[in-house]
């Protein structure tokens, strides 16, 4: 490609509405253009590192037995309605009406169709099992679409959909998908890490995301410093010592005036924040619920919702207990409260001893508390966010946390769908099975930001090979040269390397700025000095080293350079 015919239009701005690297310099290498929030155009050199990127995800697919296939992305109502998602859904989803007034809407994801698709010719267990992929838009009315590509409301997804007769089938697929999905983001040139993962609204009981290590990343991840172990801090858990029991003291009323943060109140009655027991209230689907967490933990609400369930769950701002309950805002706690309420409470509170709560009477705690004797009527479970510092769940090991996109994951779903929208086949005794099913998407467009904000420096882009938009970038200093760029860029087209060759009349400093921020790996500049001398200068992008090679031994550099990526 002659960069003079190419459309990247560079800026050498960086863009206000930008906030993040990737999306900074996509911009301003000419390879996005924002058309309204969340939905982009993908310039050309964009499609062309989409491009590799789908062959890559492709090729790994296709490997585990992968058919791709497309399914429809408008998609009727009524399967999401069996499947109980039309109202889960909520106003992510993408709505509209045909002319008939019939519903429809813009596929979020592809469970629905793909499992109707699959229940209309899957009879017996000769047919399966199944893997079935595609590569296409997904559309996703997200509430803070931001950051360019990383959170769009258009975005591209690899989705494949294991189709098994049993739970020896979907572990081996999901096994399949796992190893899939570490050489995909491998052969991308990333560093990853597998987490496990919240299965949420999508079902299902086991599931892991595959997160790119980086500090701009939206998702907080925790890994041990001993094993294995790593986790979203939606699902992290840890081993936590607690104190021994002290001797049993009577349950006392203290005055704590004005004192309505757990800060405060721990301050003024000269104890921890440990000491103290938070008492949070969520409203939900069947009404209000009371949440205890130990004074110096915060409330994990994604373990929360999967514990009440439903669709509505929200914080009640204390005002909103007052009215309701009487209750008065920074003294409320779990001690006498109306029975109405259920109280749930992380498993850290039931081994307190002597702690504080409010006493549900402005400008009062108690004292003394013991959790067993006082509050009985509790249900506890796991529902603190874990700390780093803390004990891996697994081993002696310590928590650390880090900052991840998330760029995959992977669901074992079971039989929620097949259920639903009644997926069987007939098993070898000629009974009828429900079909085990798994999902595991990969964000294609999320990715390619990833991998900027993964590989970057102040002058732009440094792209890893295997998905770089062209491998070798050729660039004439000034007009003279031209002729000989002309023929290395022949020479190097005909062995097959992605080429670009800069034959704009610019000045150098303009060339060399707009090779730095496109960052093809390979920048090959012919000047007029190298060239007296039969030499051109090689400079890699990603690591800075500079070379000279005369000019009849680009191509054959050029081919050992590339390997295997040629
Ligand atoms: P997130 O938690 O980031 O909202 P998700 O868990 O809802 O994502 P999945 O349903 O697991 O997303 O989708 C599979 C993959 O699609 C994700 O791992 C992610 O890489 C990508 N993806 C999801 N939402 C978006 C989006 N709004 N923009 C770009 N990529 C996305
Ligand atoms: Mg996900």
């Amino acid at each position: 490609m002659r960069q003079s015919n190419l459309f990247a239009p560079t800026l050498r701005e960086t863009p206000a509405e930008a906030e993040i690297i990737s999306h900074q310099l996509m911009l301003r290498a000419g390879m996005i253009r924002k058309s309204a929030a969340g939905v982009y155009t993908y310039l050309p050199l964009a499609q062309r590192v989409l491009r590799k990127i789908m062959t890559i995800v492709r090729e790994e697919m296709d490997r585990e037995d992968g058919q791709e296939l497309a399914l429809p992305i408008v998609q009727p109502a009524e399967i999401w309605k069996e499947s109980g998602r039309w109202d889960v859904y909520g106003p992510e989803m993408f709505r509209l009406e045909d002319r008939h007034h019939r519903e429809f809407c813009l596929g979020p994801t592809h469970e629905e169709i793909v499992t109707t698709i699959v229940k209309g010719d899957v009879r017996s267990y000769r047919d399966l099992p199944l893997r079935l992929y595609q590569i296409q838009n997904k559309y996703r009315d997200e509430i803070r679409p931001r950051f360019g590509l990383m959170r769009g409301r258009e975005f591209i997804m690899k989705d494949l959909y294991s189709f098994d007769i049993d739970e020896t089938g979907l572990e081996e697929s999901y096994r399949a998908m796992y190893r899939a999905y570490t050489r995909v983001f491998s052969r991308c040139g990333l560093k990853f890490r597998p987490v496990e993962a919240d299965s949420g609204a999508i079902g299902g009981n086991a599931s892991q995301e595959f997160m790119v290590l980086a500090e701009n990343g939206e998702a907080l991840i925790v890994y041990c410093d001993h094993c294995d172990y790593a986790a979203n801090i939606e699902k992290a858990t840890s081993q936590v010592q607690v104190e021994a029991a002290g001797s049993v003291k009577e349950l006392e009323r203290v005055a704590t005036p004005n004192q309505k943060t757990i800060e405060a109140v721990s301050d003024f009655l000269k104890v921890k924040p440990a000491d103290t027991i938070k008492t949070l209230f969520y409203g939900t689907d069947s009404g209000y619920i009371a949440v205890l967490v130990r004074g110096d933990d915060q409330v994990n609400e994604i373990k929360l919702g999967n514990l009440v369930g439903g669709n509505k769950l929200y914080l009640a701002p204390p005002e909103e207990i007052n009215q309701q309950f009487g209750l008065p805002v920074g003294f409320v706690g779990p001690v006498g409260l109306d029975a109405k309420i259920t109280i749930y409470a992380d498993n850290l509170v039931e081994e307190m001893h002597n702690a504080v709560v409010g006493a549900n009477q402005e400008g009062y705690h108690l004292v003394n508390v013991e959790p067993l004797r006082d509050f009985p009527e509790v249900t506890y479970t796991n529902l603190r966010t874990v700390k780093p510092g803390e004990q891996c769940p697994h081993c002696q090991g310590r928590l650390h946390d880090a900052r991840g996109i998330e760029v995959g994951q992977i669901f074992k779903l079971g039989t929620k769908y097949s259920k639903a929208l009644g997926a069987t086949f007939l098993d070898e005794q000629g009974k009828s099975q429900l079909i085990i099913m798994g999902c595991y998407g990969i964000g294609v467009s999320r990715t390619m930001a990833a991998a900027i904000e993964q590989h970057f420096d102040e002058n732009g882009i440094k792209w890893p090979l295997a998905i770089a938009p062209f491998q070798v970038h050729v660039v004439s200093v000034s007009a003279d040269q031209l002729p000989v760029a002309e023929d290395l860029y022949r020479q190097l087209n005909d062995a097959g390397v992605e080429t670009l060759l800069d034959d704009r009349n610019e000045r150098p400093g303009v060339k060399f700025k707009d090779a730095d921020l496109i960052g093809i790996p390979v920048r090959i500049t012919i000047g007029p000095k190298g060239l007296a001398q039969g030499e051109v200068e090689v400079k890699y992008r990603q690591t800075g080293a500079e070379e000279r090679w005369t000019l009849a031994e680009v191509v054959t550099k050029v081919k050992e350079y590339l390997g295997s990526n040629l």
